[in-house]
């Protein structure tokens, strides 16, 4: 029995699954989750001593590579002045003028400690500044588990089958109507059936919860016409694509800007942390200032925050995102070439540093329905055989898989390489 599966069992005994967030469980691709020991900058080394070229990255947060010295360094500094307070710091001043800097699209931000946190804010904030109960969504987008977002979502909900989940009633579920990514007709139709009661439209500009899908040409433009034109909140849910698509994030790369943002992953540095910001006057409806009600013990922690804003300054180096494409692109070509000279049908999809690979005969995956119904068996096997081959892929057809700066040539031709011979097995 490897280590791994030892420590399975153990948690399996103590921790329902054996684990603290489902799809760690590996339930979408079968055997054992490996347990990690320890990691550092691409790699990452599980309890049995294998090393792994990560491109899992704590699921986005280590954009910088693993166990990076400087975050490291500003949370030691951080630690010796105290673990928490319960009253403000110069700290989340800093963080909050550092995300303005970056999103320009947000006058204002609070700080959370998840990005479930985060979009479970967003939506109460904007049903309580239009005075409106429905939320639109998008069927595959994840954006987190608060009860409202539970409704045909991607993500773990998907990889088990249950994108409604139990224990939501029936009255808080029937305010969340869903409708198809990429699909602007449908949103028109839903607007034309209700005109006036759609508080807020909450979207992944990237969806990176059913595996990775970019907005086709138009889509967010229209969602951005369709809320000014009827009075409701566009909500881009950037947990994922924050910081990762561009240093702006997608509303920069495609040049769209929300109403309200939500932040997470790599805000925190690895830390936990979540934060939503926007527009003033959407902003000037929460606690203390406005009557929409949002707290939290532990918010804008000083640890989290010396970890998330030494991140943020990291990541604005000129170029870096530029690279982080680079290298998204040249692992979706490589894994192309490798599939068509192995005979496998494949196509892939990036945004700056989020990537996705089908295994579908389809020529481009630009739907939910498409990304489902790809060959998840192939998937499955491809996973395990690029695990044996030391390279840790997000264990789910489902997610997005990420890149972060630590990632070289070398680890890009050795993960492509590496892809080459699990093709020829499949
Ligand atoms: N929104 C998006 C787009 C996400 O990808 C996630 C997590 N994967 C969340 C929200 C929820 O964030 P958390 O897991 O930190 O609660």
């Amino acid at each position: 029995m490897s280590k791994s599966q030892d420590l399975y069992s153990r948690a399996q005994a103590s921790i329902p699954g054996g684990v603290n967030s489902p799809v760690r469980a590996f339930n979408g691709v079968g055997g054992t989750p490996l347990f990690i020991t320890h990691a550092e900058g691409a790699y990452t080394y599980d309890a049995d001593g294998k090393k792994y070229i990560d491109y899992v990255g704590s699921w986005g947060p280590m954009i910088l590579g693993h166990n990076h010295p400087e975050i490291k360094q500003a949370v030691h500094q951080a630690v010796e002045r105290g673990l928490s307070y319960g009253a403000p710091t110069e700290a989340e001043i800093d963080m909050a003028e550092k995300v303005k800097e970056l999103v320009p699209s947000i006058d204002s931000v609070r700080m959370v400690n998840s990005g479930t946190e985060a979009t479970m804010s967003a939506i109460r904030l904007a049903r309580g500044y239009t005075g409106r109960d429905k939320i639109l969504k998008f069927e595959g987008c994840y954006h987190g588990h608060a009860d409202s977002l539970l409704v045909k979502a991607g993500s773990g909900a998907l990889t088990m089958g249950v994108p409604n989940s139990p224990g939501i009633p029936e009255d808080f579920a029937k305010h969340t109507l869903t409708v198809s990514f990429n699909n602007l007709d449908e949103v028109k139709a839903i607007f034309a059936e209700y005109p006036q009661d759609i508080a807020c439209i909450i979207i992944e500009p990237v969806a990176g919860n059913m595996n990775c899908i970019p907005p086709k040409p138009g889509f967010l433009e229209g969602l951005r016409e369709i809320c000014d034109e009827h009075g409701s909140v566009l909500i881009f849910d950037e947990v994922m694509t924050g910081f990762r698509v561009a240093l702006g994030g997608a509303q920069a790369y495609y040049n769209i800007t929300p109403d309200l943002t939500c932040l997470g992953k790599v805000i925190g540095g690895g830390m936990p942390v979540g934060a939503f910001g926007g527009k003033q006057a959407i902003m000037d409806y929460i606690a203390p200032v406005g009557p929409v009600y949002q707290a939290g013990t532990l918010s804008g922690n000083p640890i989290a925050m010396a970890a998330g804003l030494k991140a943020l300054q990291l990541l604005s180096e000129p170029g870096l995102h530029e690279q982080l494409e680079a290298k998204s692109k040249a692992l979706c070509s490589g894994f192309q070439a490798a599939a068509d000279k192995a005979g496998i049908a494949l196509t892939t999809n990036y945004a700056g540093g989020m990537f996705g690979f089908f295994f579908t005969d389809a020529e481009q995956v630009s739907s939910y329905q498409q990304a489902t119904k790809c060959d998840l068996e192939r998937f499955k096997r491809f996973f395990h055989l690029m695990l044996e081959e030391g390279v840790y892929l997000a264990p789910s057809a489902f997610e997005a898989g990420f890149v972060c700066a630590a990632h070289g040539d070398e680890q890009i031709e050795a993960t492509i390489a590496a892809a080459e011979r699990a093709f020829a097995k499949l």
